[in-house]
Formats: structure tokens, C-alpha cells, sequence
């Protein structure tokens, strides 16, 4: 008899039975509010009818078509859809399964477009748990531990965490440029260093939105010595934060954007996407893996960004996200556990420390167990896992937003 292997570590006792919107409706009769989306993930919500239908659809065609020999409608849909979501410039487009693969190929574009070996990636990040993805992760030592020797050429630069040292913003971009710009002059020069690789806002790092001006000094440097800017907006992109894109908050021209989560609701599908001159210096054969594409997932992303353009769905996750924040500062207010209120649109963090900024796991462990009980799904999140993150549906509305704050009121 086989039984699921241990590292499973499940954060609630939940076993699904069915979900549709942002319900999860549970083999024990209970309906719980999911303000997890499986990690940011299921985007139109579960079970979005259009995503459904059109998923259905595309089993009956042709479920798996592997890209090296044939193409797919889905496919090319895609990309004309991407096309008009994407940064100006960014007009070619190669596909993977998971966000961890659409990070490796990315680097590997990195490299080949520069020649040069190093990545430099920034404290707090995550990235994914392949090997080369792992290496650029610094969001918890469980991410990384234990399998070295990890991928080489990675340096880690420091991010502006000004909550942690406690300075304003623009004090923590200051030092965490002046830091970079030291170590291009001493460790990894700009003739070593391919490409720089950056969520806009750090998501298991503990929902930390990066600075504008942070980002902006990265394009600046990046500009200055030939180095690749990637934007990982594997959790933060396709509207989750009230923009289509989380870098579009800081007005900054990525090289290379690569998505994944929410773009299909739920069916895995990730996207890499770089100016055509810059995805031509890979070749064929170099990227990609048997799954990448695959036309179901394809025709649920297809219908996925359809139903957040007719459902505006960009400008709800602003609206809700304004309102979920509105609660949780008011929380943060009545509630000493809480340190800080943090995050963009619907992708909100709650930091549980003491006063001296100490992190409090348990207090966040806590509470997360205590909300199972009200029948509210969450998540915790960053090194000390002392975050507990918020991350509804794009079309959650404004009743579940406010049943979900009350929820969190009772488990605190
Ligand atoms: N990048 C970011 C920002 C992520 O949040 C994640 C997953 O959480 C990944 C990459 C890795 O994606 P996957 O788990 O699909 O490999």
C-alpha cells in the first residue's frame, strides 16, 4: 500500500471535493473561503466556466502536441493575446510548463545573449526549486539546503528591505544600490554578469513590493553594462497586483518577462518573453521540455485572458485589493501581534513580529490553524514563515472580501 510521501507537508487538513469560484467545498461537508487560489494560481477563480469550456473543448481536438513538430491553434492564440499585454518590445514568446523552467530558460538566454556567466539574483527572492531556480532563491534555507553543490555563477545582492532594517524606503534603495554597484566592481563585474533576475514584489520572500526606484536603478545599471533584465512575475504578474504586469507599478522596461500562475487558472503553462533579437541568440532545441505549451493548458490560458479582459478583472483586483488592505491596516491597528500590512492589489501580506521586529512564526502558524476553523484557506510565507499572505481569486467580490476579513478577525 502506498501512502504520500512525508515531505508533503500540508498546511490544512482540507481534501477537496469539489470548488467553483472562490469556494473550495471540502469531502467533509464544510465550504471554505480560499484566499490561497493554490498559490496564486487559479486566477478566474475555480472552475471559471469559460476556462472549463474551453478546456473541454480542446481535450476533444488534440490534448498534446509537441511544439518541435506541429503546432496548435491555442498556441498561436496565445501569443497574439500575449502580444498585446506584453511590454512594448518584448515581441517573441517561448513556452514551458512551470514557472521554475520559464526561470531556467531565462537564464539561459541570459547567458547565451551575453556570453557571460553570472546571475545576480536579490536576498529574499524565489524563484523555484530546480537546481539552477534554487540557486537564485534566498526566500528560507528549506528552499535550498541540503543539495549543494547548487548552480555556480549566482551572486545575491541585497534587496531594499527597509521594514526589517527599519529605515524609510528610499534609505533601504539607496544602500541596496550602493551595495550592488560594489559588488559589480569586486565580485561579479559587468563583463561576468549576464543578467540581473528580480520579482516586483518578493512573493514567498514574504510579499514585499520592491520599490519603484529600486527597479529603476536596476534598469539604469542594466542599461549601463549590457546586463539582462529579467522580471519574474510568475506570482505577481497577469493582474494580481492591479496591474496587468507588477513592474508596470515602477514604469520600467524589463528585458525578458516570464510568467506563469495565474495565467491559465490552475492548468500548467509558463511564458518567456524577450525582445526577438535577444530570444534569437538561444537556438532550437536549447529551451523548452516535452510538455511546453500544451494545448489544453494553451486554450485555458486563451480563455483565461479573455475572461480577465471582459470581466476587468485588472481593475477588480484594485478595487478589492484596496478594500482587503483597508481591513488588514485596520487590524494591524487594533492587534499588536501584527508589524506590518504590506502588498499590491490582491496580493497582500500580514507580518506577525514583536515590537523589536523579532519575527513571530507561531503567532502566524496560530493564526493561519485558527482560520481553518472559521473556514477561511491561507497561506503563510517569507524566511521565517511569520507572513501570513492573502491571495484571493481576481473576481473575488466585495461580500467575500469582507467575509474573508471577518474570518481573519475571529482566528486573530
Ligand atoms: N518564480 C516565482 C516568483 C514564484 O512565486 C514561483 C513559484 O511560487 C516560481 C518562480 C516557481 O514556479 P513553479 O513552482 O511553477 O516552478
Amino acid at each position: 500500500m502506498a501512502t504520500l510521501s512525508p515531505i508533503l507537508k500540508q498546511a490544512t487538513p482540507v481534501v477537496v471535493d469539489h470548488a467553483l469560484g472562490s469556494w473550495i467545498h471540502a469531502t467533509d461537508g464544510k465550504k471554505y473561503l480560499d484566499f490561497t487560489t493554490g498559490i496564486g494560481v487559479t486566477s478566474t477563480g475555480h472552475c471559471h466556466p469559460d476556462v472549463v469550456a474551453a478546456a473541454r473543448e480542446q481535450v476533444g481536438k488534440i490534448v498534446h502536441a509537441q511544439y518541435t513538430t506541429v503546432l496548435h491553434r491555442p498556441l498561436l492564440e496565445l501569443t497574439g493575446l500575449l502580444g498585446e499585454v506584453l511590454p512594448e518590445g518584448l515581441d517573441s514568446v517561448f513556452y514551458a510548463t512551470s514557472g521554475s523552467e520559464a526561470v531556467e530558460a531565462s537564464i539561459r538566454l541570459a547567458r547565451m545573449a551575453t556570453g557571460r556567466p553570472n546571475i545576480i539574483s536579490f536576498q529574499g527572492g524565489f524563484h523555484g526549486r530546480t537546481v539552477a531556480a534554487a540557486s537564485l532563491t534566498t526566500a528560507g534555507t528549506r528552499f535550498r539546503s541540503g543539495f549543494s553543490p547548487l548552480m555556480s555563477g549566482v551572486h545575491v545582492a541585497p534587496f531594499p528591505h527597509w521594514y526589517r532594517y527599519g529605515w524609510d524606503e528610499a534609505t533601504a534603495v539607496e544602500f541596496a544600490l550602493k551595495e550592488l554597484d560594489h559588488l559589480l566592481l569586486t565580485v561579479s563585474t559587468p563583463d561576468d554578469t549576464a543578467g540581473f533576475i528580480i520579482e516586483p514584489v518578493l512573493g514567498d520572500g514574504g510579499y514585499i513590493p520592491t520599490p519603484a526606484a529600486f527597479l529603476q536603478g536596476l534598469r539604469e545599471r542594466a542599461d549601463r553594462h549590457g546586463i539582462v533584465l529579467i522580471i519574474d512575475e510568475v506570482q505577481a504578474g497577469v493582474g494580481r497586483t492591479g496591474k496587468f504586469w507588477g513592474h508596470d507599478w515602477a514604469g520600467v522596461r524589463p528585458d525578458v518577462v516570464i510568467t506563469a500562475k495565474g495565467l491559465a487558472s490552475g492548468f500548467p503553462i509558463s511564458a518567456i518573453a524577450a525582445p526577438a533579437d535577444l530570444m534569437g541568440k538561444a537556438w532550437p532545441g536549447s529551451q523548452g521540455g516535452t510538455y511546453g505549451g500544451n494545448a489544453v493548458a494553451a486554450a485555458a490560458a486563451v480563455a483565461t485572458l479573455g475572461v480577465i479582459e471582459r470581466e476587468n478583472l485588472v481593475e477588480n483586483a484594485l478595487l478589492r485589493g484596496a478594500e482587503l488592505r483597508a481591513g488588514l491596516d485596520a487590524l494591524q491597528a487594533e492587534f499588536t501581534d501584527i508589524g506590518n500590512v504590506r502588498g499590491r492589489g490582491l496580493m497582500q501580506g500580514v507580518e506577525f513580529s514583536a515590537a523589536d521586529k523579532t519575527p513571530d512564526p507561531e503567532t502566524a502558524l496560530a493564526v493561519q490553524q485558527a482560520a481553518i476553523k472559521e473556514e477561511l484557506l491561507l497561506l503563510t510565507c517569507g524566511p521565517h514563515g511569520n507572513v501570513i499572505r492573502l491571495i484571493p481569486a481576481l473576481n473575488v467580490s466585495s461580500d467575500e472580501i469582507q467575509a474573508g476579513l471577518s474570518k481573519f478577525t475571529q482566528a486573530l
